[in-house]
């Protein structure tokens, strides 16, 4: 509906409060509704209702709209799912958990004991999206790892294929309400004769019923299952990440297809590195001697021991990058890097030679140090005297 405005469609301001924008839909929804509406175009326009409060209900595309024409955002914005190998999208925050905001307000006026889906239930529905949590070291974050999972889900029913009848027979029209899936009834009242239309209780608005049920799954369609699938991990991803897994979640009705499995990361922290995003941090202590004359040090990376050179004169905090030592980055571009803090530790526990050694140090810098009272040396001596 490209040059609808969606605030016109809802006949709202544009800055209009969320209970605003739900009041007005929930009023043109029950007025456009297909199932309460019959006129020609009530259909269209109720589409036009639902796409308008699919974005304005959402604080996050209302923005994007807002700025930028278009709940997706600017283009090639909002490209996560899209794309990527292996079907790796969706990073960051769960999103798309099948968080029915319009299921949830369409339930509450059509609501009513009988489950009210006033959608046609014979409609193929996806199945659940299930999420999994990982927990993977710090390392097989890094390198990415090929494993299998198990775990219980919903299937199609093997015997009946999803149908819910038994083999051999199949789903016949309900005799209750001749397959519309609903039922009207009346009652007398003091005003008078009430009907009321209400979810068709033998077929639960399905407008089918198994007269024979399938052994297996009893009629559901569905049966547990211990499912096991091989998670191929990228190398670099990183704790709170997610990774989604098209149709391995639940078995999907009315032959709709299986939802999808989001695998959450929960990455362990390492003792000696510290990560952000594709770049590690770490802290090596050297000598002040190593410091002031330079030296060549061995420094721990996830990639192996690699040579850094401490040139002379390094300052305590001094930080040193060893290029491409990082984590890979998720989309391809090679590593991050390896950012090395030098710290300058201070001898403790000096020996006799130790100590002339650095009182000459002092004296050839033409620093007073340990002739008087109250001097650092004399003060270490004291120390150490203890
Ligand atoms: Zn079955
Ligand atoms: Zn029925």
């Amino acid at each position: 509906m490209a040059g609808k405005d969606y605030y016109e469609v809802l006949g709202v301001s544009k800055d209009a409060s969320q209970a605003e924008i739900r009041k007005a839909y929930r009023q043109l929804s029950k007025k456009y509704h297909p199932d309460i509406n019959k006129a020609p175009g009530a259909e269209e326009k109720f589409k036009e209702i639902t796409e308008a409060y699919e974005v304005l209900s959402d604080e996050q595309k209302r923005s994007n709209y807002d700025q930028y024409g278009s709940a997706d955002g600017p283009q090639g914005f909002g490209g996560a799912g899209a794309g990527g190998a292996g079907g790796f999208g969706g990073f960051g925050d769960a999103g798309g958990f099948g968080g029915g905001g319009f299921e949830d307000i369409f339930s509450q006026f059509f609501g009513g004991g009988g489950g009210g889906r006033r959608r046609n239930p014979n409609a193929p529905q996806p199945g659940r999206d299930l999420q999994y949590e990982m927990t993977l070291t710090f390392e097989e974050a890094i390198f990415g790892k090929k494993t299998k999972i198990k775990y219980n889900r919903q299937a199609q029913c093997h015997t009946c294929h999803g149908s819910g009848a038994k083999p051999g027979t199949s789903p016949e029209t309900c005799h209750n309400c001749g397959g519309s899936g609903y039922v009207t009834t009346e009652t007398n009242t003091p005003l008078g004769r009430m009907r009321s239309q209400q979810v068709c209780p033998v077929c639960h608005g399905t407008g089918k019923e198994i007269k024979e049920k399938c052994p297996t799954c009893g009629g559901s369609g569905h049966e547990e299952e211990r499912h096991e699938v091989e998670v191929n991990i990228p190398a670099g991803v990183d704790d709170g990440q997610q990774m989604r897994l098209q149709n391995q979640g639940e078995a999907g009705e009315n032959g709709g297809p299986y939802g999808d499995l989001f695998i959450l990361f929960n990455v362990k922290p390492s003792k000696v590195f510290k990560r952000d995003g594709a770049d590690i941090y770490l802290d090596k202590d050297i000598s002040f001697a190593q410091a002031a004359l330079g030296d060549e040090i061995k420094v721990q990376t996830v990639h192996g021991d690699v040579n850094l050179k401490i040139p002379a004169g390094t300052q305590t905090g001094s930080v040193f990058r060893l290029k491409g030592k990082g984590a890979p980055r998720l989309r391809g571009n090679g590593n991050g890097d390896q950012r090395v803090t030098v710290k300058i530790t201070t001898p403790k526990n000096l020996n006799k030679d130790q100590k002339m050694a650095l009182k000459a140090f002092a004296e050839a810098s033409g620093e007073k140090v340990g002739n008087g009272k109250g001097h650092f040396f004399d003060k270490m001596k004291d120390a150490f005297d203890n």
